[in-house]
């Protein structure tokens, strides 16, 4: 990773920039500052990212008192995912009717996990969270604390990897999808479940209202369907199918009431559309396949 940093001495010691993760292009374009970060767009390739960021040592420091959508229950984190995960199961289900082995890397609390160990496959989690490993382990699921980097998995280790909501918070997700790659098992799957940010803070400016939707520092990336896919060709992935993959339903009534709406038309759409139409802006479930 650290080829891929430029240092720049007029930035402080604990933040630092970097060149897009997509094209190596240092070209970009100031979309927004939210919570003090700037949010750039890649002139390149039209990446979003968040230049420059915190350190990997600061970040780490960050998400010791970091929990998603401040969900502190693990009861309502499921309720919140049942939808999304159940759909992700079925998919894995039509492409292996016998059930295989899957690794779901930042597998929280672990139901996906258990979804998939009713079903008869081999699971394996990792989490960075101690909260979360203890948790899931109590389940009675086999779930190591750390990252991909601290647990070396051997070369084609799995027939499916899965990362729920983990891929925008990695400062490296080309060098995590190589890794990826290479302890999957030969035509392996990965399956990604993304936000896609911009389109909703694109109208809420033209509206003039002020957000932190991107929720920076710990989203660092933020994927539109055509840069998950180059991201995903460069990484050694090939066949990606994008869908919409359900919807969340997030504590919140507003929220939860804005997520189901667009999440509802952007399913009907995408069905009408026969797969064609992808509403932006509204999170997507991605398959993809290893070349
Ligand atoms: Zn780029």
């Amino acid at each position: 990773m650290a080829d891929n940093y430029k240092q720049n001495a007029s930035s402080a010691m604990d933040m630092q920039y970097v060149y897009c993760n997509i094209c190596c292009s240092s070209e970009e374009r100031l979309i927004v500052i939210q919570n003090g970060y700037r949010i750039v767009r890649c002139k390149g390739c039209g990446f979003v990212y968040v230049n420059p960021r915190p350190t990997v040592e600061i970040l780490k420091q960050l998400y010791l008192s970091y929990l998603p959508e401040k969900i502190e229950d693990p009861l309502l984190w499921d309720a919140y995912m049942k939808e999304v995960f159940a759909k992700a199961a079925n998919m894995l289900a039509r492409r292996f009717p016998k059930a295989g082995s899957v690794l779901d890397i930042g597998c929280g609390y672990g139901f996906f996990l258990l979804q998939m160990k009713k079903r008869g496959w081999q699971t394996h989690g990792m989490d960075v969270s101690e909260t979360a490993v203890s948790y899931a382990s109590g389940q009675g699921l086999d779930v190591t604390l750390g990252t991909l980097e601290d647990v070396k998995h051997k070369d084609n280790s799995f027939d499916v990897v899965t990362l729920f909501y983990v891929l925008e918070h990695l400062p490296d997700p080309l060098k995590a999808l190589k890794e990826i790659r290479r302890i999957l098992k030969p035509n392996g799957l990965l399956l990604l479940r993304l936000p896609h940010t911009t389109p909703i803070v694109r109208v809420l400016s033209l509206l003039g209202i002020k957000n932190n939707l991107y929720d920076p520092p710990f989203h660092l990336n933020d994927f539109s369907p055509e840069t998950i896919r180059a991201l995903l060709r460069k990484a050694g992935f090939d066949n990606i199918c994008i869908s919409i993959g359900g919807v969340t339903r997030p504590p919140g009534v507003v929220t939860r009431f804005t997520t189901l709406f667009f999440g509802f038309l952007a399913e009907a759409s995408y069905r009408i559309s026969f797969g064609r139409f992808l509403l932006p802006g509204v999170a997507k479930t991605i398959i993809a396949e290893k070349r």
